[in-house]
């Protein structure tokens, strides 16, 4: 039986609201060994512009921070790392993960984490930090018009599109991008998006925000050879160490993608962990070059965020899924 959407969010709401997400959390007392929830972020936006692609509002984040908090252990990546493999007491530990580096996390999501004193990492793509750039993706989601004009939705067209170029070689993506402008012809310039900087980084690890490396280019590293891919991840780690003057142990894999090789090559480069997007809570017995998580920017809602938690907290250890 397929509920239709709208049942199926008011049953989340439901959910989330009689307390019952709340209540199946703390069934969880039963467990015995810790468990580590990662939840994984890109941008965040002002809270009135919903509009964007990977975005979150900052007001729904800082509820998002809310409810871990009130929810959770909040750790960092290695204390929870820490409280996983070295025997930390049975709880949920949680934490909070943001790819790629934007400027925004600086601006929307930096004052939100202060606030409620909430550790989190953030997986810089060192090619850009400082700069204004485009992630190709990006483009895709500014060239498809608006949902209403079009027939079309703009976001679940973007991610159809972009899933596609995921594994495809950049001359293949920029040949794509440029059918797309000719078909849907965007009126006025793209404009680059701006990066984070040394200096809002450097202001972000000293109130208690974390830093890993997502590579120097963000491309797919399993099409890449193996100097190559030990370029990006070597050439990454080395420039977040000389800039902040601190061992980068943590690794996150642009678009999730990996194979054995590349964890092997993540390992090489001197890394202690790495992040996919796979889903679901890390368990005790967790890979920890395959790291699961939860995409909290794509659960809007609170309550929708709650129920995707409260339910895999239930599911049996090393329960991982796409
Ligand atoms: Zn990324």
């Amino acid at each position: 039986m397929t509920l239709n959407p709208r049942l199926k969010d008011l049953a989340k709401d439901i959910f989330y609201y009689s307390g019952l997400s709340r209540m199946l959390l703390s069934f969880s007392c039963y467990r015995r060994h810790p468990k580590f929830l990662i939840l994984t972020y890109h941008k965040v936006c002002p809270s009135s512009r919903s509009d964007g692609y990977l975005g979150i509002p900052e007001d729904v984040f800082e509820q998002h921070v809310k409810f871990i908090k009130d929810n959770f252990k909040t750790v960092s990546m290695q204390d929870g790392l820490k409280a996983l493999y070295e025997g930390g007491s049975s709880d949920i530990y949680a934490t909070i993960n943001f790819d790629d580096g934007y400027m925004d996390n600086y601006l929307y999501a930096y004052p939100v984490l202060k606030k409620y004193k909430v550790p989190a990492t953030v997986f810089l793509t060192t090619d850009f930090v400082g700069k204004a750039h485009i992630f190709w993706w990006d483009k895709v989601f500014m060239i498809i018009p608006s949902s209403d004009t079009n027939g079309i939705d703009k976001i679940q067209e973007a991610e159809r599109i972009n899933f596609s170029l995921r594994t495809k070689s950049e001359r293949e993506i920029q040949a794509v991008i440029r059918k797309l402008e000719e078909r849907f012809q965007p009126q006025g310039k793209i404009e680059p998006v701006l990066m984070l900087g040394w200096k809002e980084i450097k202001e972000m690890k000293a109130n208690g925000i974390d830093f890993g490396a997502h590579t120097k280019t963000h491309r797919n590293l399993c099409m890449l050879n193996d100097d190559e891919a030990l370029e990006e991840l070597i050439g990454s780690k080395k420039e977040i160490e000389e800039n902040i003057c601190e061992e980068i142990k943590g690794f996150s894999y642009p678009f999730g993608i990996f194979d054995e090789r590349v964890k092997g090559l993540v390992r090489k480069a001197g890394f202690e962990y790495a992040r996919s997007t796979l889903k679901g809570f890390n368990h005790k017995n967790a890979d920890r070059f395959l790291l699961t998580s939860i995409g909290g920017g794509a659960l809007l809602k609170t309550s929708f965020l709650a129920a995707r938690i409260s339910i895999d907290s239930l599911k049996p250890d090393r329960e991982i899924y796409r």
